[in-house]
């Protein structure tokens, strides 16, 4: 029998990356296949509380082994932010405003270092899990490249020299912080 895995996403795209990372061992389901439409209020003061307050919700709603994420990224020389406020640090999902606010903040900086995060938090009835993955690079002084979402086109990994809006999404995908949170997610299932 699979075990089913509820992830707190409208987002069918993120359910089905999950899934293909699972394997047929698993059946991932999302709030749309529950119909649960309700605003989940992420007032977490940290990517650990975010993730928890989705999952917890999921969890609550459903009996269902729940997976809550949240993502962002860290920027050092602005003492971590945009960090949980990257999706509206400027304009509410709005990348190009969110981005332009970074690198004016940013434009007097010589210190470029930031890394994205992604935190998972599991809830079933043992508890609570968290899985975290970081991939550190820096930032550019301007957009480059137009693949991806958000921040991409203006971070650049370490040792890499495009940004990740440059690069393939295969390419990504295989070092990016998600991928590494849900590298750790499978180990702890298959463990
Ligand atoms: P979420 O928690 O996955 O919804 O991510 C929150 C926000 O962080 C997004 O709206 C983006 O602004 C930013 N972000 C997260 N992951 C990435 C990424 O892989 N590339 C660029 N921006 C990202």
């Amino acid at each position: 029998m699979t075990k089913e895995i509820l992830i707190a996403t409208h987002n069918e795209h993120k359910k089905e990356e999950i899934q293909q990372i699972l394997g047929e061992r698993y059946t991932v389901t999302s709030l749309t296949d529950y119909h649960i439409h309700d605003e989940i209020v992420e007032d977490g003061k940290t990517f650990h509380e975010n993730a928890l307050i989705k999952a917890k919700y999921c969890f609550e709603s459903t009996g269902k082994p729940s997976l809550g994420d949240d993502s962002g990224l860290v920027v050092e020389a602005l003492d971590g932010r945009p960090g949980i406020f990257s999706a509206r640090y400027a304009g509410n999902h709005d990348f190009a405003k969110n981005m332009a606010r970074v690198l004016e903040e940013m434009k007097d900086s010589e210190n470029r270092k930031a890394y994205f995060i992604t935190v998972m938090c599991l809830v079933d009835e043992t508890g609570e899990h968290y899985f975290e993955g970081r991939i550190y690079g820096n930032l550019t002084r301007e957009i480059s490249g137009a693949k991806g979402f958000g921040y991409d086109p203006i971070f650049i990994p370490e040792n890499l020299g495009l940004t990740f809006a440059e690069m393939l999404p295969e390419e990504k995908n295989k070092i990016s912080h998600r991928r590494k949170a849900l590298d750790q997610f499978l180990d702890y299932l298959n463990n």
